[in-house]
């Protein structure tokens, strides 16, 4: 059984170190050069916002599982989740602005006990809610089993996880016996409507790699996916999004506990795409902390690097202001803009 990195108090654990990792120019003899000279040589630096079009607000780090590259490092063991007071804050921030959506993520958003108030609350704004399942929170407990049904009345978007569409892929990243608990919900979901032709309730999978490599093409992925989970399942979805594994926390331990962080960080450099760096996903979208801090995204979030913004939490929100700021790179973001980028809602180029 995966633990988190805080449960083992391993040096990982504290995001100051994984800067310290991540900041270093030259590993291995290889030159990695810095984040910000690639947007500069692109005319991308500073980074600056556009409109957001997305409130990304990460409800705790709580979750069922303790899959092997979580960038959250979220498990069991995590008790920090957003309490009711600051999803009221969140509410009181959206109802000032025009932001459409609203993606709840984690750990596994439905463990907070406010999580289904949020939801009705953000619905009651019209604001479209996108929720990131991890699937077997659906069928973990009995109260949990309508989900699917809680999901279906408020017309969330459901966004999961499915590494891949057999089971020792699946579960040698997320845990023994989270592939076949994944069929069993994405039935469930497909049983009230989700994924169906003409329904309008929507279920996306996202693809990462199991290993340290970028995605292969999007396109070809999903009707892979959708081909295999038809066959051999009788599962139907909407969209797949792959996306790349960004270096930070149990994914940066692996690649550094597998001897392949220089050579990972050396493909991502040099597969650096202006017009993927033109679209990443922290120019549009403004993400929430558990504790009502806010970031450019969520890997900043768990790397403790908050907005550059004199407006640092929630309860103090103010559009204008935030439009202002210049957003937070570091080397990480390398995992956004290779080949054809990546984002909470896969490629962007
Ligand atoms: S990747 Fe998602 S499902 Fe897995 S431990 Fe992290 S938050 Fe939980
Ligand atoms: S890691 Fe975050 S800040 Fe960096 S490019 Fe990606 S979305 Fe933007």
């Amino acid at each position: 059984m995966i633990k988190s990195l805080k449960s083992t108090g391993h040096e990982l654990a504290d995001s100051a170190f994984q800067l310290t990792v991540l900041r270093q120019e030259v590993v291995d003899t290889l030159r990695l050069p810095p984040f910000h000279e690639k947007l500069r040589g692109a005319g991308l630096f500073p980074l600056v916002p556009v409109a957001p079009g997305v409130l990304q607000i990460n409800v705790g780090k709580m979750c069922n599982q303790v899959c092997r590259h979580c960038h959250v490092d979220a498990g069991p063991d995590r008790k920090e989740i957003m309490t009711r007071q600051t999803m009221q804050y969140c509410l009181d921030a959206l109802a000032q602005t025009d932001i459409p959506v609203v993606d709840l993520t984690g750990g596994a958003p439905e463990m907070n006990p406010d999580f289904r108030w949020f939801v009705e609350e953000i619905s009651k704004l019209g604001r479209k809610v996108l929720v990131r399942c991890n699937l077997t929170i659906i069928v973990a407990n009995k109260k949990y089993y309508d989900l699917p049904e809680f999901f279906r009345l408020h017309n969330v978007e459901v966004v999961s996880s499915l590494p891949f569409y057999s089971a020792a892929k699946t579960d040698s990243q997320r845990g023994d016996g989270v592939f076949e608990d994944s069929v069993r919900a994405l039935k469930m979901l497909n049983a009230v409507g989700y994924g169906q032709e003409g329904s309008g309730l929507v279920l996306n999978l996202v693809f990462n790699p199991s290993g340290a490599f970028l995605p292969g093409g999007q396109k070809g992925l999903q009707d892979q996916f959708k081909r295999v989970l038809l066959k051999d399942h009788g599962i139907v979805f909407n969209e797949l999004f792959a996306i790349t594994n960004i270096p930070v926390s149990r994914y940066l331990d692996y690649l550094i506990e597998s001897g392949n962080y220089a050579g990972y960080m050396e493909k991502l450099v040099t597969a650096f795409n202006p017009a993927a760096a033109a679209g990443v996903m922290c120019r549009t979208t403004i993400s929430v902390g558990w504790d009502g801090g806010l970031y450019d995204c969520d890997f900043n979030q768990m790397l403790d690097l908050h907005v550059a913004s004199p407006i640092q939490h929630i309860r103090d929100f103010d559009a204008a202001a935030l439009s202002q700021r210049a957003i937070v790179v570091n080397q990480h973001c390398y995992g956004c803009t290779a080949g054809a980028g990546s984002s909470c809602g896969g490629t962007v180029a």
